[in-house]
């Protein structure tokens, strides 16, 4: 699936400028060291996916990376969910854009959900979930991220992605893509953006072992990995037609990065 020439090197993205190596290597002690390479990674996976309009409109989507962090309280080892913040641009983020919450925390918020008419009361519930001493304020898209069981997982509004999730033939020209090639998208019918929908996703990803992202029918992508260290681009080499005038050519997979503990 993944060939020679669409894998891009780390030694390639530092080329490219944008990431830092005082950071990867670190002057910090080696648990600092690793969280904020981790975190770097998430930073710059973030604005690659964001500068390139293919991928995502402007401003369009969020990241996300769980990464395991000493808990400032007691020192005991924590997942921490690093996800975009409300508002802001993926193509400019830094890291102090990103929220940090417990992963833990939120997850229990399940055990309180009273259903999808009362969806809104868990927005209050997210700063109450927040790791460490940071100010950034947790997006409604946090439960999406936080409820999908990967460690690294992108949420993207590309244009052609938003063209099969809208159009009536949407799911039927998903499954073509999938045959055509080599993926396992699964589909999801539109829901807005909240806790209802981080509920649906990790229904259907349990429910479909196997799949590789989720279209969220009218809206966007879902997709992930459960590495973070080589950057893998996937250019679809054809289009596929929506109807009798329009096409979309598909850039999936875009960008699902990087990971080594070596
Ligand atoms: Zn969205």
């Amino acid at each position: 699936m993944i060939s020679k020439h669409n894998l891009r090197t780390l030694q390639e993205l530092r080329f490219n400028g944008r990431y830092s190596t005082s950071i990867s290597s670190g002057p910090l002690g080696r648990e600092g060291s690793r969280k904020a390479r981790c975190a770097e990674l998430l930073r710059y996976r973030s604005n690659l996916l964001g500068s390139d309009l293919r991928i995502t409109n402007f401003g369009g989507g969020n990241t996300s990376s769980k990464l395991e962090q000493a808990d400032p309280l007691d020192g005991q080892p924590k997942q921490v969910l690093w996800v975009k913040g409300s508002g802001g641009d993926l193509g400019s983020i830094k890291r102090s854009g990103f929220a940090t919450l417990y992963l833990e925390k939120l997850l229990a918020l399940e055990g309180i959900y009273r259903g999808v008419n009362l969806e809104d009361e868990m927005v209050d519930m997210y700063p109450l979930c927040t790791f460490g001493n940071n100010p950034v304020a947790a997006s409604i898209d946090t439960p999406l991220h936080a409820f999908l069981p990967f460690p690294h997982v992108d949420h993207l509004h590309p244009d052609w992605g938003i063209a099969l999730a809208a159009s009536a033939n949407g799911k039927t020209k998903m499954e073509e893509f999938n045959r055509k090639f080599g993926h396992k998208l699964v589909w999801l019918p539109w829901q807005r953006p909240g806790f209802e929908l981080g509920m649906m996703l990790k229904k259907i990803v349990e429910e479909t072992p196997g799949c590789d992202g989720v279209v969220l029918g009218g809206h966007g992508l879902f997709t992930w990995a459960r590495h973070n260290v080589n950057l893998i681009s996937t250019r679809s080499p054809s289009s596929i037609s929506l109807g009798s005038s329009s096409k979309i050519t598909p850039t999936l997979q875009v960008i699902i990065l990087v990971e080594t503990d070596s």
